[in-house]
C-alpha cells in the first residue's frame, strides 16, 4: 500500500468497512438520476403514491399537483391501460414503450416496472428525432456475428461497434475469475485514452449485491456520473414507507460510493451491459466510458447496445463450444488402446507412457498421474509417492467423485504440505465404481505473473465519525503485483476434457476386466466340464462318458454296420494290494495301469473307468478277433509291466462283440458275463462270450 492517508485499522475494523460496503443497500436508494423522473402507483394504478422531486423540470407537473393524483390524468387512459394490463402478468413492461406526455407534449420512454404491491413508471426524454441508422446496426451486426470464428474477434468487433453507435471514449470487455475479481479483455479507446486491457480489478470494486442487481437487470446507465441524485417524494397522506425498490429501471441513482469510484477513474458517464454464461452466471460486463464531458446517450442507442449483446451471447456461446469439442476431440485415449483393452492388461503406466506427453500438451499440464488399485503410471513433475498417496486419501475422503476437483493455488488448500513443486491440481476419479477410487491427476507448475492491477486493489477507508467507511481508491495509475504460487487456472474446457477422457480410460479398465472374467469363467466352466465327463483319480473318462460314447457309437454301427467291441476289465486281487500297501498305493497301481492300457490302445479305441478297479475299452471298427488280440495285447503288456512297490499287477478281461440288436445294457451284459468267466477261469486271462 501506498496511501499514507490510511488510517490505522484493525482486522475487526477493516471486515466491519467490507461487510458495510457489501450491504450498502443499492437498489432502495430513495432517489434517482436527474436525467429522467419517475411516478409511483399503487397496485391497480389509481394514485400516485411518490413522484421524484424534480417531475416539473422533467414532464412540466410539480410533484405537488402529482401527488394523490390519479395516474390516468396526469399520463393518460390508454398508456395507464396498456401499463397495467402488461404488468398483471410480468414484472416488467418488456417492450421499448414511448409516449408523448405532460403539457409540454414531449416525447418520453418509458419503463415500467411492478416493485412489491407498487408499480413504478419511469420517464426519460427522448431527442426530437430517432435514430433510424439503428436498425441498420442491428442489421450489421447479425451479419458480422455470423462470421466471427474466434472469441477474442467477437470481443473487438463487439467493443468497436458499440464505441462507433455510442460515442463512448473507453468501451471495454471485463471477465470475472471464479473469484470475482475482474480483467479486461477487450477494449475500443478513443484517440489518447489510456488502455486498461489486460488490467485486473478487485472483486470488491463490484460488490455482491451490485452483480446480483445485474442478473435482475442487465443494464445499468449512468449518463451524467457526477450529478445529485433527485430524491423521491410521498404523497402527504401516504402511510406506505417501505423503501421502493429501484432494482428494474433505469433511473436509479449512483450509490455515493460508486460516484466517488467514477470520479476516481476520470468517468463521467457510464454504459454497462452483463454477459452471462450458458449457466446464467454472471460472467462479465460490457462497460463503457464517457472521460470528458459527460456524454448522453439516448434510450434507443442504449436498446440497441444491449441488442447488440444479446445478439452476440449465443454466438459467443457456440464459439465457446466448439472450442471446448476441439479439445474434447483431441484428447481421446487412442482408438488403438482402445481396441486392445479386452485383449489384454493395459497397465496405467503403458498408458501414461504412451499418451502421456500427448496429454501434458493438450492440458497444458506439467505431470499426471494415472491410478488404479495398486498400479500408478506417473508422468512429468508430480509430487513424490508418498505425497500422492496422502492426496488421494484426501480426495477420496473429502470430494464428490463425480465432479472435477481443483485449484490453482494449491498452496491455499488442504493439499498444500503435500504439493511438492506443483501449484495446481485437477482431480478427476474415473467413474469406476469401486471402494478405492482411481484417478487421473493433472498437476501443474508454478506460474509467475506479474498482474497489472488498476490501481492498487485495496480499497482505502475513512472514519465517519466513530464508524469505518470504505471508499474507492484514488490512483487508477498502474499498479503491478507478482502473483507466485499460482499455477494457470483450469478452464471449464480443460475441466471437461479431463472428466471425458477419465471416461475414456474407465471403459478401458472395464472393459479389460470384463475379459478377465470372461476368462474365468471359461476356465471354471472347463473344469465343470471335465469334473462331469473325467473320472478325477486316472483323468480318462467316467463311466457317464463312457456309456454316452458306448451309445453313440452303437447307434453308428448299425447305421454303418460297422464293428465294435467292448472290452470290461477288472484288476485281480486287488483288494490285497490295498490291504498289502495302503490305500495310496492301491490308488497309484490304477493311475500306472491307466498309463499302460492308454499307451496300449489305438487312437479311436476310447478308455473309461467303469468303477473301482474296473475298466471298459470301447475299440471302435474292431470285430471279435481284432478285439481278442487287443484284450491279450493289454493283458500281456499289465502283466509285464513292474509296478512300483507292488510289483506284478494282472487283470481279467471279459469281451462283447457287438450285434446288430444289441442296446448299451445287452452289451455290457456280455462284457460282464465274460470278464465274470475270465475271473472263474483263473483270473489274468481273456475270456468272450459268443
Ligand atoms: P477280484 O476282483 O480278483 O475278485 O478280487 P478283488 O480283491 O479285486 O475283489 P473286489 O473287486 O471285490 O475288490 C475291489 C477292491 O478295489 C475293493 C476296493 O477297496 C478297491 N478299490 C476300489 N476302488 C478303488 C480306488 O479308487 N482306489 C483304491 N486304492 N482301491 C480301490
Ligand atoms: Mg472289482
Ligand atoms: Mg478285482
Amino acid at each position: 500500500m501506498n496511501d499514507s492517508s490510511q488510517p490505522f485499522l484493525s482486522q475487526g475494523q477493516l471486515a466491519d468497512a467490507l461487510r458495510g460496503c457489501a450491504e450498502e443497500p443499492v437498489h432502495i436508494p430513495g432517489a434517482i438520476q436527474p436525467h429522467g423522473c419517475l411516478l409511483c402507483l399503487d397496485d391497480r394504478a389509481e394514485t400516485v403514491h411518490q413522484a421524484s422531486a424534480n417531475l416539473e423540470s422533467v414532464l412540466g407537473i410539480s410533484p405537488e399537483q402529482a401527488l394523490g393524483e390519479s395516474p390516468r390524468r396526469l399520463l393518460g387512459d390508454s398508456l395507464i391501460e396498456r401499463l397495467v394490463q402488461a404488468l398483471a402478468t410480468t414484472q416488467r413492461v418488456p417492450e421499448s414503450l414511448s409516449a408523448v406526455l405532460g403539457p409540454g407534449q414531449r416525447r418520453f420512454q418509458v419503463t415500467a416496472y411492478r416493485s412489491g404491491a407498487r408499480l413504478v413508471v419511469e420517464l426519460e426524454p427522448l431527442p426530437l428525432q430517432d435514430d433510424h441508422r439503428l436498425l441498420g446496426v442491428l442489421n450489421r451486426w447479425l451479419l458480422t456475428i455470423g462470421d466471427t470464428t474466434r472469441l477474442d474477434e467477437l470481443w473487438n468487433r463487439l467493443v468497436a461497434e458499440v464505441r462507433e453507435i455510442t460515442g463512448f471514449d473507453r468501451v471495454m470487455i471485463y471477465r470475472f475469475d471464479e473469484r470475482w475479481n475482474g480483467s479486461v479483455v477487450a477494449e475500443s479507446l478513443a484517440e489518447g485514452v489510456d488502455s486498461l486491457l489486460g488490467h485486473h480489478f478487485p472483486a470488491s470494486d463490484i460488490p455482491p449485491q451490485v452483480r446480483h442487481l445485474y442478473d435482475r437487470n442487465r443494464l445499468r446507465s449512468i449518463p451524467e456520473a457526477a450529478a445529485a441524485a433527485v430524491p423521491l417524494l410521498r404523497a402527504p397522506r401516504s402511510d406506505d414507507d417501505t423503501p421502493l425498490d429501484l432494482s428494474l429501471g433505469v433511473l436509479r441513482a449512483v450509490s455515493p460510493i460508486h460516484q466517488e469510484y467514477l470520479a476516481n477513474m476520470g468517468v463521467s458517464s457510464a454504459l454497462s451491459v452483463a454477459l452471462h454464461d450458458d449457466e446464467e452466471r454472471l460472467s462479465g460486463l460490457l462497460s463503457c466510458h464517457a472521460l470528458g464531458a459527460p456524454l448522453s446517450v439516448s434510450p434507443s442507442v442504449r436498446d440497441t447496445v444491449h441488442a447488440l449483446v444479446q445478439i452476440a451471447v449465443p454466438q459467443l456461446m457456440l464459439l465457446r463450444s466448439r472450442h471446448e469439442n476441439e479439445l474434447l476431440q483431441r484428447v481421446q485415449v487412442g482408438r488403438e488402446l482402445l481396441n486392445k483393452a479386452h485383449e489384454r492388461w493395459i497397465d496405467p503406466e503403458l498408458i501414461v507412457g504412451q499418451r502421456g506427453d500427448e496429454w501434458l500438451t493438450l492440458f497444458r499440464a506439467d505431470g499426471l498421474v494415472l491410478q488404479h488399485r495398486a498400479h500408478r503410471g506417473v508422468h512429468g513433475t508430480v509430487p513424490d509417492a508418498a505425497n500422492l498417496e496422502r492426496i488421494e486419501a484426501w480426495l477420496k475422503e473429502h470430494t464428490d467423485r463425480a465432479d472435477a476437483w481443483y485449484s490453482h493455488h494449491l498452496k491455499e488448500t488442504p493439499l498444500a504440505a503435500w504439493r511438492g513443486d506443483c501449484c495446481g491440481l485437477l482431480a478427476v476419479a474415473l467413474p469406476i465404481d469401486t471402494d478405492q477410487p482411481s484417478w487421473l491427476l493433472l498437476f501443474r507448475n508454478e506460474q509467475v505473473v506479474t498482474r497489472r492491477w488498476a490501481g492498487v486493489p485495496e480499497k482505502r477507508v475513512k472514519t465517519h465519525g466513530d464508524r469505518v467507511v470504505l471508499s474507492p481508491r484514488r490512483s487508477f495509475t498502474e499498479w503491478q503485483e507478482k502473483v507466485s504460487d499460482h499455477s494457470r487456472v483450469w478452464r471449464r474446457s480443460e475441466r471437461r476434457a479431463a472428466s471425458d477422457l477419465a471416461e475414456n480410460l474407465a471403459a478401458i479398465i472395464a472393459s479389460h476386466e470384463i475379459h478377465l472374467l470372461n476368462a474365468r469363467l471359461r476356465q471354471v466352466n472347463d473344469r465343470l466340464e471335465r469334473l462331469a465327463s473325467h473320472d478325477s483319480l486316472t483323468g480318462v473318462w467316467n463311466r457317464y462318458r463312457i456309456e454316452q460314447a458306448i451309445e453313440e457309437e452303437l447307434a453308428a454301427a448299425a447305421r454303418y454296420s460297422r464293428d465294435c467291441a467292448l472290452l470290461l476289465f477288472d484288476v485281480d486281487h486287488f483288494k490285497a494290494v490295498n490291504d498289502d500297501y495302503g490305500h495310496e498305493i492301491g490308488d497309484k497301481v490304477l493311475k500306472t495301469l491307466v498309463d499302460v492300457v492308454e499307451d496300449t490302445l489305438r487312437e479311436t479305441d476310447r478308455l473309461g473307468r467303469w468303477g473301482g478297479e474296473e475298466f471298459v475299452v470301447l475299440a471302435t471298427g474292431t470285430h471279435a478277433r481284432g478285439a481278442e488280440e487287443l484284450a491279450e495285447r493289454l493283458r500281456e503288456r499289465i502283466m509285464e509291466t513292474s509296478f512300483e512297490e507292488v510289483g506284478r499287477v494282472t487283470v481279467s478281461v471279459g469281451i462283447a462283440a457287438c450285434r446288430p440288436e444289441d442296446t448299451l445294457k445287452t452289451l455290457l451284459a456280455r462284457a460282464d458275463q465274460a470278464m465274470y468267466k475270465a475271473k472263474q477261469t483263473g483270473r489274468n486271462c481273456v475270456h468272450s462270450v459268443d
